[in-house]
């Protein structure tokens, strides 16, 4: 006789009157006198099983489970009786056990309450744990959402004519200053990990005119903040024949307002465990930096350094917009030179400022990029420029000889968006195993 197949608990209602086969983990297991409720759970939801007293063996068993205990049951699907109010949150049906086996037991006690609807944790022993600690619920919702995201930029990707590229992560040279690179060992001469795709992905453009890349990116910052980790994945982008800068933020707010829609639709539950909402898909102001400076000094009495604007200032510029515009995401415009790579094309009208921007999203910087300059002759006058030897950037400048349509594009943080949409606060509880100054491991 063939083996009854599995059925999952997303299914289970599908089956009401009849016997089927679940296996998952015990969530929690609670006894009504010589009646007891285990909440079982697999990768589609959780349902309640029901052992009664007239099954001796499976209460047996039932007695000597606890949380997280590996199950197999079956059992018969029963309707049950939904609350008012609970129509389509709570599962319809439960299961009357009829075989209950357990399949695998964690060891020991568990280090922390996977039921917990709130895990009130520190961070350090959130992450310390951080395996067992994915298995609660609001937890995993975290990175439910950021597996959306990431299928949500493939899509719009797609969808926009943009071909998937993967860079190399391992560069001969540390270039673009240098600073922030981690270097290796490579077999008999030293190597650096990439801080960025910027390159490539410019010569992917030079073939495809529009390409994408989702992709690791390593940071060598020695930070102590709650938006930065030391490996990241960048959500890339690069697109050729534009007619100015504006066209690269019009995709990329075409690529926001797809990813939060897309969330929206498709994670409900997630989101309601942090009472958190996606922005609405209003239109994204776009204001010069500059002009975001004056606004801070008039109506926040703030002034700053070197022309740039710092956290503070972002967090204060995104509640400004937010009153005024009511948009949780503002575009900053017009960087000056100074602030910004070489490869950033100077604006035509003021070569003091570049076609460039940041995107901010509910206070943090999500976004940086701009159109880039495709000429050899102004690329190598801007290496020069900047103090950088044009020797490091051979093979750079190469991609430009044979070619190159106006171009620009964007780096966009992935662990960010999901920070901020969920309102976190540190970037590292939307990291699954998050690289700092300190932590390696798990
Ligand atoms: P910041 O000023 O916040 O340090 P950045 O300007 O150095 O960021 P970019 O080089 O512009 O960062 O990188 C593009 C995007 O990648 C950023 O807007 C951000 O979303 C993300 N990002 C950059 N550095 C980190 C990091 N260390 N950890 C997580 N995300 C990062
Ligand atoms: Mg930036």
């Amino acid at each position: 006789m063939k083996a009854m197949e599995r059925t999952l608990i997303g299914e289970a209602s599908q089956h009401i009157g009849a016997v089927v086969k679940l296996r998952g983990w015990v969530h929690i297991r609670r006894d009504h006198g010589k009646l007891i409720f285990i909440e079982l759970r697999d990768r589609s939801g959780k349902l309640q099983l029901v052992v009664l007293p007239d099954k001796p063996a499976a209460t047996l068993v039932a007695k000597e489970v606890r949380s997280e205990f590996l199950v197999e049951v079956t059992g018969l699907v029963k309707e049950r009786p939904v609350k008012a109010g609970q129509e389509g949150v709570a599962p319809a049906v439960e299961i009357e056990v009829d075989k209950l086996i357990i399949v695998g037991r964690p060891e020991g006690e568990l280090p922390i309450d996977v039921s917990a609807l709130d895990l009130d944790l520190n961070l350090e022993t959130l992450l310390n744990y951080r395996t067992v600690a994915l298995r609660n619920d609001k937890v995993r919702a975290i990175f439910e959402i950021y597996s959306e995201l990431l299928a949500a930029y493939d899509e719009v990707m797609r969808a926009g004519g943009f071909v998937e590229i993967k860079t190399p992560k391992i560069l001969e040279a540390a270039t673009e200053g240098g600073a922030n690179f981690f270097k290796i060992k490579y077999f008999d001469r030293d190597a650096f990990l990439a801080q960025s795709p910027q390159f490539y992905k410019q010569a992917g453009m030079s073939v495809f005119e529009r390409v994408f890349e989702i992709g690791t990116v390593f940071r060598a910052e020695p930070h102590f903040t709650t938006r930065h980790v030391n490996e990241y994945t960048g959500l890339d982008a690069e697109l050729g024949f534009i007619d100015s800068v504006e066209d690269v933020m019009v995709e990329l707010e075409k690529t926001m307002q797809h990813m939060f829609r897309r969330i929206g639709e498709r994670c409900s539950a997630q989101l309601g465990r942090y009472e958190a909402v996606v922005p609405e898909a209003v239109a994204i102001p776009r204001i010069r930096l500059s002009e975001a400076l004056q606004i801070l000094k008039k109506e926040y009495n703030k002034e700053v350094e070197n022309e740039d604007i710092d956290g503070e200032g972002e967090r204060m510029i995104c509640e400004y917009i937010k009153k005024t515009s009511g948009s949780d995401l503002v575009f900053l415009t017009h960087y000056p030179a100074h602030l910004r790579p070489f490869y950033s094309m100077p604006s035509v009208d003021d070569p003091k400022y570049t076609e460039t921007f940041d995107l901010l999203f509910r206070g943090l910087e999500i976004a940086s990029g701009g159109q880039r300059i495709h000429s050899v002759s102004q690329l190598t006058a801007s290496i020069e420029k900047k103090g950088l030897r044009l020797d490091d950037f051979k093979h750079y400048i190469d991609i430009f000889r044979f070619g190159v349509p106006p171009h620009g594009g964007w780096g966009l943080g992935s662990e960010r968006i999901v920070q901020k949409i969920l309102n976190l606060g540190s970037i590292k509880e939307a990291v699954l195993y998050p690289r700092d100054v300190k932590r390696l491991a798990p």
